[in-house]
């Protein structure tokens, strides 16, 4: 890729570092940049510098937030004794967007895959079983239907019996190895509805 100067070359290059863009996509993005205003460009690389700077967990949830508590646990009006466990943030975005969920959330950040060597202690299900400490009514997995979101969500309720708590699991119509994140509201619902205790 020499044929263009060394700037846009490294351009394109971290450009397609990104997931699911290619050295096709990184150029046109490339080429889009270098003909954008210079004060777009700016506040663009702003933008990205100060979102990695202030975004954090959230020490409740460890959902990504700006604050020391994300807007859902910060609130009052939600049910704090209800919490969903998803495994990342686009899954909880994906449950709020239906508008009807009002506990609150629990993120993975992952889920166990003995294969890809993801154990249990690398994901935050310790962070999880801190909580329970507290007041909770009920604990409803809505890890994803892949075989790694089974298989956390078998580890989960196995750990959380014991303490009493009602573990429910969403109900299949969720469709196997799909992404909670690609699946329409209506279905969520359903499954949320169709919960089956643990
Ligand atoms: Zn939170």
């Amino acid at each position: 890729m020499d044929y263009y100067s060394s700037q846009i070359t490294k351009l394109i290059e971290e450009l397609s570092k990104l997931p699911g863009i290619g050295t096709k996509s990184a150029q046109r993005l490339a080429f889009h940049i270098i003909n954008m205003p210079a004060e777009q460009v700016q506040r663009l690389s702003d933008t990205i510098v100060n979102a990695k700077k202030q975004v954090r967990y959230c020490k409740e949830c460890f959902t990504l937030t700006d604050q020391e508590l994300c807007p859902i646990c910060a609130s009052q009006k939600r049910d704090h004794r209800t919490i969903m466990v998803v495994e990342n943030p686009r899954d909880l975005a994906a449950y709020e967007k239906t508008g009807k969920y009002e506990g609150v959330y629990h993120v993975l950040h992952g889920a166990i895959s003995p294969m890809l060597g993801i154990g249990p202690g690398e994901i935050k299900l310790k962070e999880l079983m801190q909580r329970l400490q507290g007041d909770v009514d009920e604990v409803i997995i809505a890890t994803n239907s892949s075989l790694e979101g089974e298989t956390t969500a078998m580890y989960i309720s196995k750990l959380i019996k014991p303490t009493g708590i009602r573990v429910t699991r969403i109900a299949s119509g969720v469709p196997v190895g799909g992404d909670l994140e690609y699946i329409d509201e209506v279905t969520l619902l359903r499954a949320l509805e169709g919960r089956v205790q643990l």
